[in-house]
């Protein structure tokens, strides 16, 4: 088959594979298209301690049953989405249904786990679900990436905010704007450094959208919603969006973290105390919040289609090495074999 190989930092190459082979439980799927995560791109520079050379990365993956699957009511032909993360089932976080505090997770993609860039790809059939062949592929593959969303505003939901910051508008942060516009949630603001990105956020319908400059955002911030946000969800992951964060969110407020850009960052914690903030961090999704996110897409509630574009797998080095340089309103890149 063909793949993109992740070869050394920096370098995917465009080549001939073995087929992969499965075993009895698990699912040969036929790639129809594998999406370009933010973590893919880590990968890619050789920021990920766990993908390392050479391995085909992608988790983001929408196919079809190619194979016989015993026990699993999946014919071959079947269209289906693939839930990536696998998770042990009985350490404590799979045993209450938080799969994705997992202490011995898997990703597709990642360690020796060959991911979805290639045309086949081989999953634990567990990590099958079918969908509809009227979906569109642009928002089939938005199914992962939208369930980590769905994931934050699960966390929100106790003290549901009236007041939302999103700092950041990339994928996660945009997704992000959609979903909190589809729940009424009645002021929602972005700031995000790209322009590109702060046009798509426009268009989604964020109430204001501002610059990505930590002190202009603040002073709108505290001219508009005196006291701050009732909850910021941050989207970048520095040490500046983190403090950001933490300063824009009103007394008691909620602020979740999400981005991953620096392992490890100051924090204002006198403020955090005094404020009483509640800072959560939000990571992946449980198998509930993958099913909610393939409603919210499959009902029409949440589409991305006009922000996604698809590219032949060919493109995969092109297309990566792009992604490195400067953001743009596309907010995902599909690989199609
Ligand atoms: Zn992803
Ligand atoms: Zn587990």
């Amino acid at each position: 088959m063909r793949a993109l190989v992740y070869t050394a930092p920096d370098c995917v190459e465009y080549r001939e594979v073995p087929d992969p082979h499965p075993q009895p439980d698990q699912a040969l799927v036929r790639v129809e298209a594998t999406g370009i995560c933010g973590s893919d791109l880590a990968g890619y520079h050789g920021k990920s301690t766990r993908r390392r050379p050479p391995l085909i990365l992608g988790h983001e993956v929408v196919g079809r049953v190619a194979n016989a699957i015993t026990g699993s009511g999946l014919p071959i032909g079947q269209r289906v989405v693939v839930n990536p993360l696998q998770s042990c089932g009985f350490c404590y976080g799979c045993l209450r249904g938080r799969e994705n505090q997992c202490s011995n997770w898997r990703l597709l993609g990642m360690d020796d786990e060959q991911g979805g860039f290639a045309d086949l790809v081989v999953v634990d059939k567990r990590c099958l679900t079918p969908i509809p062949e009227t979906l569109r592929i642009s928002d089939a593959a938005m199914v992962e990436p939208l369930a980590n969303t769905v994931h934050v505003f699960d966390m929100l939901k106790d003290y549901p905010p009236e007041r939302l910051l999103i700092i950041g508008g990339g994928t996660q942060g945009a997704l992000a704007l959609m979903l909190a516009k589809s729940i009424a949630i009645p002021q929602v603001w972005v700031t995000e450094a790209s322009s590109a990105r702060r046009e798509s956020a426009r268009a989604l319908g964020a109430d204001t959208v501002i610059d990505g400059v930590p002190e202009l955002v603040l002073d709108a911030v505290r001219e508009t919603w005196p006291g701050g946000a009732d909850a910021v969800l941050e989207a970048v992951g520095t040490a500046a969006t983190r403090d950001l964060a933490v300063r824009a969110v009103r007394n008691g407020g909620t602020v979740v973290l999400l981005g991953l850009h620096d392992q490890r960052s100051d924090a204002d914690f006198s403020s955090i105390v005094r404020k009483e903030v509640t800072l959560r961090g939000s990571f992946a999704y449980t198998r509930s919040d993958f099913a909610a996110s393939l409603h919210l897409l499959v009902s029409g509630a949440i589409s991305a289609t006009p922000y996604v574009r698809e590219l032949p797998l060919l493109d995969g080095p092109s297309a990566f090495a792009r992604l490195s340089d400067a953001p743009d309103a596309v907010l995902k890149i599909l690989l199609v074999p």
